[in-house]
């Protein structure tokens, strides 16, 4: 009796028959069909195989299917699969341990949620709480979450259908690359937007804003590393109003920068991190926040009115104690700066060089972007179909990518090697090359 092998059209069909999609008109998705993966590499039913250059949503930092990190679920299947928040369990706690222990110093406790966007929900509430003030500063170039405060804090277009949440402010974020300031120099934008952002905590009045949240580097908003001495400049007005400083390390964690935390290379500390995504390489829906001892000990005598049925799933405890081991062992982060700054970013250098529809090219470490421009005089984005197209001709040679308007985010695991990355630059050149009538 034989088997009949599952296709990538029956699990499409499958899909649209019943499957509701994020962020889209429901109408004519054709989904990617993935049947399983390993390291950095993915494949499908019909045998076409991917070298990943996206983690998917920028969280698969330590790769697909480690097996210790599987080993590590199986065991906690076998042992307690799961168990309600009030109780003490011990993955847990040797989590919660880990996070505080690679935290700088001063951080004392980790509040667990679902994901990133409920961890910045609950350090804004934190916040609110800590501060008794109500508003909440964001960037417009940024992306954190899609729940009530979260996406009310978002920047990007996706804030504006969901802005049922009172209290939020948002303010321009340094992009020298397309400088709202007039600015010509990292230096100058600097300046200039730290400027703004005092006068917008003038304006709107210091003691009613309870907490400025930052992504330490824009992800989705375009991988904007802020300029020397930015995040440091924010930092000192959040002091000097009393205001708590979040940064939401979300996408920017747990390696992907080539340090722990993106922030550590700013020379900042924040009052509250959130994290998700990299922590665990998203094999069990996870995120949390960070909270530094004045914070958590102001809990300690006044009630956190906060909670989730799952906060601290022991599976998912199970998968950040075992990814985080293993990233020190196997020395990921270490890997995602060797490679991210020694062989992807001068690749991408190298084809910025020679191909004129790469406007601009930054990032750090397995975090970098590409600017993708038909006038590199006028930096015209490139239209959303070109870019459509070329995110096509990419995954049909074999690479998956991170397309985000004129953008193309190169995400690769932190665990790529160099001979990976070089074999996914030389796909990126191949594709660039077909693509390169677009430029004027
Ligand atoms: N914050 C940042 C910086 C993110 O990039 C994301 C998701 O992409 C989130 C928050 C929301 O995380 P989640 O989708 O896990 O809720």
């Amino acid at each position: 009796q034989s088997e009949i092998a599952i296709t990538n059209d029956d699990v499409r069909q499958l899909d649209r028959s019943y499957v509701f999609h994020s962020w889209s008109m429901q109408g004519n998705l054709n989904p990617m069909v993935i049947a399983g993966a390993k390291g950095c590499e993915l494949w499908d039913y019909d045998g076409n195989t991917y070298l990943d250059f996206s983690s998917q949503l920028v969280n698969v930092n330590i790769g697909y299917q480690h097996p210790r990190v599987l080993a590590a679920m199986k065991a906690q299947l076998d042992e307690l699969v799961t168990i309600a928040p009030a109780t003490a369990n011990l993955a847990r706690g040797e989590a919660a341990k880990r996070i505080v222990e690679l935290a700088p110093e001063g951080f004392s406790k980790v509040f667990f949620t679902n994901a990133g966007a409920d961890a910045n929900e609950n350090a804004i509430r934190m916040a609110r709480m800590y501060t008794g003030r109500d508003k909440v500063f964001s960037a417009y170039r940024s992306y954190h979450g899609n729940t009530g405060s979260a996406i009310a804090a978002t920047g990007d277009w996706r804030r504006v259908p969901n802005e049922y949440s009172r209290g939020h402010v948002h303010f321009f974020n340094p992009y020298l690359y397309r400088s709202e300031f007039n600015a010509t120099s990292e230096a100058e934008e600097c300046e200039r937007a730290l400027a703004h952002l005092r006068r917008m905590i003038e304006c709107e009045g210091p003691t009613s804003i309870a907490a400025i949240l930052l992504e330490s580097i824009p992800g989705t908003a375009g991988i904007l590393v802020p300029p020397a001495g930015y995040m440091q400049g924010v930092r000192a007005l959040a002091d000097e109003f009393g205001i708590v400083l979040i940064l939401d390390e979300v996408m920017a964690g747990f390696g992907r920068t080539g340090s722990w935390f993106a922030f550590e290379q700013d020379g900042v500390v924040p009052d509250l991190i959130t994290f998700a995504k990299g922590v665990n390489a998203g094999y069990v829906p996870a995120g949390g926040v960070l909270i530094s001892a004045p914070i958590s000990h102001y809990f300690d005598d006044h009630f956190f009115a906060g909670g989730l049925t799952y906060s601290g799933h022991p599976l998912a405890m199970a998968a950040i104690v075992a990814t985080l081991d293993a990233m020190k062992e196997e020395k990921v982060v270490e890997n995602a700066a060797a490679v991210g700054n020694g062989v992807l970013r001068p690749g991408l250098d190298a084809l910025a060089a020679k191909h004129p529809l790469i406007g601009n090219v930054r990032g750090r470490g397995m975090f970098q972007a590409m600017e993708l421009v038909s006038d590199r005089k006028h930096k015209t984005p490139l239209a959303a179909t070109d870019m459509a197209a070329i995110k096509t001709a990419l995954t049909q040679a074999g690479v998956l990518s991170f397309v985000v308007e004129n953008r193309i985010h190169v995400v690769p695991p932190c665990t790529m090697s160099a001979e990976e990355v070089t074999r996914g630059l030389a796909i990126f050149d191949r594709v660039l090359s077909q693509f390169g009538y677009l430029s004027r």
